[in-house]
C-alpha cells in the first residue's frame, strides 16, 4: 500500500503517518526529516537546504525530488511506503507520476489556519530521532525528554510563529493545488481534523480499512 499524507504544516501529518506505518508495518518517508537529518550530518544537500528552511520556503524541487527517487528505491520500500511532506508541489507530484508509482490514497488533512497556528506553537520535536510531541495535545511520559531515546524536546526553528505563517502561506499557493490534482486522479481522500491528534489518527485509519 502506497499512501500519500497531504495537508497543511502542523496538521498532524507525521503523528498519522507514525501511526499507519506501524498498522501497515511499511516505512514513512519524511521528506523534512530526511532534509534535517542531511543538515544534522553537514550534507552538501543539508547546507543548501538549510536557508530555505529557516525561512518556511521549500527547497527547490529538483532537490527533494532526488532524495525521495533514491529513497523509494530501496529495499524497504518494496511492500509499501508513507509519504509524509512530499510531494508538496505541482511539478513534485508529476515527478511522483513519472517515476511509476502506484499511489493508492491521498489523506488530505483538513484543518484551518487558525487551529494550525495555535498547535504548533506547542509543538516540540525531539532533538535525536525526531519523534514529534505536543505540550498539550501529545505529552511526553517525562517532561521535556523523547519516550524513545530520551532525546531533549526542541522547538523547531521553523516552528516559531513567523515561519509558521509564511509556511502557510506557502502551503496555500503551492501545496493545495495538489487537492485538485488528486481528485482528478480519483485517490483523494478527505479528513476533517479533530482537536485531539489520537480522533483525528482513528478517523485516518476507519477511511482507509473501510
Ligand atoms: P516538514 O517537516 O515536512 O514540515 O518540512 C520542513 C521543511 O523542509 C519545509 O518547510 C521545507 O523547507 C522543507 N521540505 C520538506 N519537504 C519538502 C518538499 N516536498 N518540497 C520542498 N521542501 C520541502
Amino acid at each position: 500500500m502506497n499512501i500519500i499524507m497531504l495537508g497543511a504544516p502542523g496538521a498532524g501529518k507525521g503523528t498519522q503517518a507514525a501511526v499507519l506505518s506501524e498498522h501497515f508495518g511499511i516505512p514513512t518517508i519524511s521528506t523534512g526529516n530526511m532534509i534535517r537529518e542531511a543538515l544534522k550530518n553537514g550534507t552538501e544537500m543539508g547546507l543548501k537546504a538549510k536557508s530555505f528552511m529557516d525561512e518556511g520556503k521549500l527547497v527547490p524541487d529538483e532537490v527533494v525530488i532526488g532524495i525521495v527517487k533514491e529513497r523509494l528505491s530501496e529495499d524497504d520500500c518494496k511492500k509499501g511506503f508513507i509519504l509524509d511532506g512530499f510531494p508538496r508541489t505541482i511539478p513534485q507530484a508529476e515527478a511522483l507520476d513519472d517515476m511509476g508509482v502506484d499511489i493508492q490514497y491521498v489523506i488530505n488533512i483538513n484543518i484551518s489556519d487558525e487551529r494550525i497556528i495555535n498547535r504548533m506553537s506547542g509543538r516540540r520535536v525531539c532533538e535525536n530521532c525526531g519523534r514529534p510531541y505536543h505540550i498539550v495535545n501529545l505529552k511526553p511520559k517525562k517532561e521535556g525528554v523523547c519516550d524513545d531515546c530520551n532525546g531533549t524536546l526542541v522547538q523547531r526553528k521553523d516552528d516559531h510563529p513567523d515561519t509558521v505563517l509564511a509556511r502557510l502561506k506557502v502551503y496555500h499557493t503551492e501545496t493545495e493545488p495538489l487537492v485538485g490534482y488528486y481528485k482528478k486522479q480519483g485517490k483523494l481522500v478527505d479528513v476533517e481534523g479533530q482537536d485531539s491528534v489520537d480522533d483525528t489518527t482513528a478517523a485516518v485509519l476507519k477511511v482507509i480499512e473501510a
